[in-house]
């Protein structure tokens, strides 16, 4: 870990310390405002009740100030910073530890020694819980805490030998539990850091590899162009029949290898989140009509019905028009592709509600249900097509849906057909820019 990373880290661990300490500070008002209210301390004792009751005030305060105001004041000095945190919060042990064992002077065997005893283990054990990321800071806790306690039990006042000895005990005990914690909660922060960084290299890595996928496809694209062109124009010159079969094939190839590196770029620019979305009102209706008029050719060399089923008198929405029509396309074109001959596909536009929704039905293969959810995978193929894909189609189209904030529904049956059902918001989706 570098310096300043180091740094940051260690800063942030603090300022969660910082939180964890208020619970406790809690606690201490509470104790000291018990003890005022439950024992005749404050009245017998007067002077060491109100004395000790400030000092915890003012100890309190510190660890509420410090965390607030030192990281802005000394945010280019963390050591520093780290270093009145850790003051501040030792006021706290060293007045409680104090309190406790001149208590056990003035009291000796008293019940009130044995009901503080009580509290004080159970801030010792809290602020293990609190405290431990810093084993620094829980040990010199602990030792300020207790330090009183074991002096007066090495003086031999009251319970002190008593008392020092669970004492000894108990903060050994604490010890070695806040080492324990300490080093699996380092463990996982590491572990965190690790991961965080080798997250940030695969974001850097897939985003250059988007970046090489979009600009080799998009120079590809324009070579293919060129010897789709050059297969149109042999169509046009040449009377050979054997050239007229070689210009049939190379231009079959382009269209589907152009085709491909579409979608591929496509993909690409999806992945860079480069694809620019427009929010313009579309007519969904002549959309499916232009759409399904593209696909007249295909559908009849499959022999194919194409249908259009619309009970509305117009279905608008806001969204991107290119990109609609690119997801109409799709799920038609696939329609057309997974059916059998004599089949039909019918797309049917409604609205509901807030929702401009599309079908796309055919009576085609159908895909099982072990499949439908791999469907919209990239490159998921399910296996039994009768014809050439790259398994891209759907995957685009999900994630064109998704940019419009509309949602994609798949209802099919092996050997019965399937059902593509586009839900898309007719107000468009809030991020597109207009
Ligand atoms: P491609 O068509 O290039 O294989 P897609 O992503 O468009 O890629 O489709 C993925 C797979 O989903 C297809 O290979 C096919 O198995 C299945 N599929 C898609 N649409 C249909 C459909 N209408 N009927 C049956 N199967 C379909």
């Amino acid at each position: 870990m570098s310096r300043d990373r180091r740094n940051s880290y260690e800063t942030k661990v603090f300022l969660e310390l910082a939180r964890r300490s208020v619970s406790g500070s809690w606690a201490y008002v509470l104790v000291v405002a018990a003890t005022g209210l439950l024992t005749d301390y404050p009245t017998r004792y007067p002077e060491a009740y109100w004395l000790t009751a400030v000092a915890m005030a003012v100890a309190i305060a510190a660890r509420f100030w410090v965390p607030r105001r030192l990281p802005r004041k000394f945010s280019g000095e963390p050591g520093l910073w780290r270093f009145r945190f850790r003051l501040a919060i030792l006021g706290g042990p060293l007045v409680w530890g104090a309190f406790l064992a001149l208590t056990n002077v003035l009291y000796g065997e008293d019940w009130v020694c044995a009901l503080l005893v009580i509290l004080t283990t159970g801030i010792a054990a809290g602020a293990t819980t609190a405290f431990h990321p810093d084993l620094k800071l829980h040990r010199l806790f602990q030792f300020l805490l207790w330090l009183p306690v074991i002096v007066v039990a090495l003086l031999g006042y009251g319970t002190g030998p008593a008392l020092g000895f669970l004492g000894v005990i108990f903060v050994g005990y604490l010890l070695w539990q806040g080492e324990e914690q300490a080093r699996h909660y380092w463990r996982a922060i590491r572990v965190r850091e690790r991961l965080a960084e080798k997250t940030d290299q695969l974001e850097e890595h897939n985003r250059i590899k988007d970046e090489f996928l979009a600009v080799i496809t998009h120079d590809l694209r324009n070579s293919i162009q060129s010897v789709i062109l050059f297969s149109h124009n042999l169509k046009r010159r040449s009377h050979d029949p054997v050239l007229l079969e070689l210009g049939g094939h190379l231009r079959e190839s382009g269209n589907y290898m152009k085709e491909l590196l579409d979608d591929l770029h496509d993909l690409a620019r999806l992945g860079m989140q480069a694809l620019k979305m427009k929010a313009e009102e579309v007519d969904l209706v002549s959309l499916v009509e232009r759409v399904l008029a593209e696909q007249t050719q295909p559908a009849s060399e499959g022999q194919i019905e194409l249908k259009y089923q619309n009970r509305e008198s117009h279905v608008n929405l806001v969204g991107d028009a290119v990109r609609i029509r690119q997801i109409l396309a799709n799920l038609v074109s696939n329609a057309i592709k997974y059916n059998k001959p004599g089949g039909w596909v019918e797309v049917r536009t409604r609205l509901e509600g807030e929702e401009a929704v599309v079908e796309v039905a055919d009576s085609g293969v159908g895909i099982d249900p072990e499949h439908q959810a791999r469907v919209f995978d990239l490159f998921s193929r399910v296996g039994n097509e009768p014809v050439d894909g790259s398994g891209l189609g759907l995957a685009i189209t999900r994630q064109l849906v998704e940019l419009h904030q509309g949602s994609l529904e798949l209802e099919s049956e092996l050997d019965n057909g399937s059902v593509f059902r586009v839900r898309l918001p007719r107000n468009g989706p809030s991020a597109l820019a207009s």
